[in-house]
């Protein structure tokens, strides 16, 4: 041991606090920036990581400081790249940079097992990165022998090697194809696309051609997609089309091994393909060329615990801190991205039509409910267009975005409705599972034989969900095959496969189902697609349902019609409604997303609503709403002075959320705003300073671009 006094280095910890703590570093390691650590914290030890090095110069601690216990690595996995975007995402988002840096690990590497040693599950996953690269090595030679030339020997890691993905394409790409393509493929650094394809159009496809330019000149490539059940299927086909290159999944459903497995193959560099939902985006990605955020209009990019992120936006800030193209693709694009693409700052890349040949987008056809009382929430030429597609062979999607069986259980003798013991909502009747289930925390109890208050045991259910759906139409159509697709029928393991293979084999006759249907599916056989229950979002106090709406509608109606149809009969789609000359149906019907784009922008302009003005919701969560309306209060009188430097920031009044309990902790939320997005990031960092150090039993948390109103 040498004479030299021990350094000071801070440490970042999974605390739910704005800041880093300073230990002193006694080990024969250098710190380093994402080195993991241990540290005593309290009275127990826990794993933490290395922020950084204090300076000799800067002012001593005043109190003595505690020495980080051991190092578990050498940081040369969480490398500088990954700090950029995780301080980026920390800044932004005002989250705590010591949690999200450990909350996006997986497990295995920043929690001690009860020895409180590191788990040997690094080690193994270790080994098993270097073992499958070593495999990988073989696999490229022997497939491709003869075309390999050694990378530049700057890129890290892995020496990747050129070669061309197999990628059998069964066509040829067409000329709105090629084009979107060509301009991909000759992006080098930073660009952000928008590729606006229709429904069917074939993005899919230009992703893989591009992907594999890039995989085969060295680079990684993250790819996006918005829902855990759409990962499958696109493993499947970009590891077939992709061979032999390495493609990997994360997702937060793997088993902590699997996914562990994955992250590593990712992190070192092994792993040439990365698809993933939303979390991906947070993980290191040292060789990376290239990132696909598919769907990005879908709102499940958006992160709702924790830190609440949105994925699609911190891709882009990705592809930009990393100087890569990042490609944003959708039918209906949000109209934040929307709004950029008009704005020339993203590169708009179009397809206008679909790629099968002799496919073509559904007739869509308004059902006034005025006219055509529905039974049982079918109207007279829903059931027909149902039964006539049945008998013509062919697949029916029926959308109704509410599971369960019915919202709502009623005493018709005395108006009882069955409640949330915990919540300040409705329970909702479960039929097949005998039970009562609250959408909001979960709980569940018995459906009850009578009515509590007055005795009759002639309960109903009230309105219609996706259970009860089924079996009106197992009534209808006895013969026909009815499949329901929703969070209910996919809760097991395996389930959500089985469900969609048998909705791609055709074995099933009609598909009812929740937005779970509607996403990115490429079925075969559909030729009708009928949705319901429409009306709610038309008049939704949320200024984003109306986008949500169309983008809903635009996606499930393009899943029919997606392969050339024989006969006379045509892919529809028909919508029960009573408001059959809202503008949004005018633009459905002409499947005009740009002019439903327009049409909204505007709205938004006149209203000073996002995209031209940027929010932050200030959430508060107590078991009494007076704490958190008094909180919310103070907090805001706080602000005003700081608000008013701003000048341009806003302050709104404290209010209770509609549903304001659940599970037992009533909310309120503030909503801040401002059109200069810096000055909104200004006031935030010096009034949040403030609130930290404010002590109160009331929960609370900032939300940036928040999703719902
Ligand atoms: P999107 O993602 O735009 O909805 P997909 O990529 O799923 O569309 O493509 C829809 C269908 O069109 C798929 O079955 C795909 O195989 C097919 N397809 C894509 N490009 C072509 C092409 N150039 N020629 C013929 N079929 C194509
Ligand atoms: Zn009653
Ligand atoms: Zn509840």
């Amino acid at each position: 041991m040498t004479g030299c006094p021990p350094k000071r280095v801070r440490i970042l910890i999974a605390a739910p606090l704005p800041r880093v703590f300073t230990y002193e570093w006694c080990l024969r390691e250098t710190p380093a920036f994402g080195q993991r650590v241990i540290v005593p914290w309290g009275n127990r030890q826990r794993v933490a990581m290395v922020h950084s090095v204090v300076e000799t110069s800067e002012s001593p601690e005043e109190f003595e400081l505690k020495a980080v216990t051991a190092c578990l690595d050498d940081g040369d996995l969480l490398r500088g790249d990954w700090q950029r975007l995780i301080e980026f995402a920390a800044d932004y988002y005002h989250y705590p940079l010591g949690l999200i840096a450990l909350e996006c690990l997986p497990k295995a590497l920043r929690v001690l097992n009860a020895k409180g040693v590191e788990p040997v599950m690094v080690a193994k996953s270790r080994e098993y990165a270097n073992a499958a690269q070593t495999k990988r090595d073989c696999v490229t030679e022997s497939h491709i022998a003869g075309r390999m030339e050694q990378a530049e020997p700057d890129s890290n890691w892995v020496a990747p090697r050129k070669a061309k993905p197999v990628a059998p394409s069964k066509f040829r790409l067409n000329d709105e194809q090629q084009s979107a393509l060509t301009a991909l493929a000759e992006t080098h650094g930073f660009c952000s696309f928008l590729l606006h394809g229709v429904t069917g159009s074939g993005k899919t496809e230009v992703y893989l051609h591009a992907i594999a330019e890039k995989v085969a000149a060295g680079h990684q490539v993250l790819v996006l997609l918005p829902e855990i059940n759409l990962t499958p299927a696109a493993q499947k086909l970009y590891e077939e089309r992709l061979k032999p290159f390495k493609v990997v999944v994360l997702h937060s459903n793997l088993a902590e091994l699997t996914r562990t497995k994955a992250w590593f193959l990712a992190a070192t560099g092994v792993a040439d393909v990365v698809i993933a939902t939303r979390l991906g985006v947070l993980t290191p990605l040292p060789r990376l060329g290239f990132v696909v955020v598919d769907e990005e209009h879908d709102p499940s990019y958006k992160q709702q615990e924790g830190m609440k992120y949105n994925a699609r936006d911190l891709a882009v800030i990705l592809a930009k801190q990393r100087d890569v193209p990042v490609v944003l693709g959708s039918a209906t694009p949000s109209l934040e991205t929307w709004q950029k693409a008009e704005l020339g700052q993203y590169k708009r890349l179009s397809l206008t039509t679909r790629a099968v040949m002799g496919a073509s987008l559904p007739h869509v056809e308004l059902i006034n409910t005025a006219n055509f009382k529905p039974k049982e929430g079918l109207s007279e030429p829903v059931m027909q267009a149902l039964k006539a597609t049945y008998e013509a062979g062919k697949q029916s999607i029926v959308f109704l975005n509410r599971r369960g069986y019915a919202p709502q259980l009623m005493c018709e003798a005395c108006g009882w409705v069955a409640g949330c013991k915990h919540c300040s909502t409705h329970m909702v009747w479960h039929k097949r599972e005998k039970s009562l289930r609250c959408h909001h925390c979960g709980a569940g109890q018995r459906v009850p034989s009578h009515c509590p208050d007055c005795g009759n045991q002639d309960l109903t259910g009230f309105g219609r969900g996706t259970q009860r759906l089924e079996e009106v139409l197992a009534l209808l159509m006895p013969e026909a095959t009815v499949l329901r697709i929703d969070a209910d029928s996919t809760r097991n393991k395996g389930q959500v496969e089985a469900l969609l293979e048998q909705a791609h084999s055709g074995e099933a006759d009609v598909l009812v189902g929740t937005q779970m249907i509607a996403k990115g599916h490429d079925f075969a056989n559909v030729e009708l697609v009928v949705a319901l229950n429409v009306d709610a979002s038309l008049f939704s106090h949320s200024y984003k349902a109306p986008e949500r709406l169309f983008a809903q509608l635009m996606q499930v109606a393009g899943r029919a019609g997606r392969r050339a149809s024989e006969g006379t009969q045509s892919a529809r789609m028909v919508v029960q409604t009573r408001y059959p000359d809202h503008p949004l149906f005018a633009a459905l019907k002409a499947h005009d997303y740009p002019s439903f784009a327009a049409h909204e922008l505007q709205g938004r302009l006149e209203a000073r609503m996002p995209p031209y003005s940027y929010q932050a919701m200030i959430r508060a969560d107590h078991k009494n709403l007076g704490n958190c309306l008094e909180f919310l209060k103070l907090a805001k009188s706080l602000g005003e002075d700081l608000a008013r430097d701003e000048g341009v920031v806003f302050i709104c009044d404290p209010v209770p959320l509609t549903i304001v309990r659940v599970a037992e902790v009533e909310r309120a939320q503030m909503l801040v705003e401002s059109e200069s997005r810096p000055a909104l990031h200004r006031f935030l960092n010096a009034w949040l300073l403030a609130l930290w150090a404010m002590k109160t039993s009331t929960r609370w948390f900032v939300e940036i671009d928040p999703a719902e109103l």
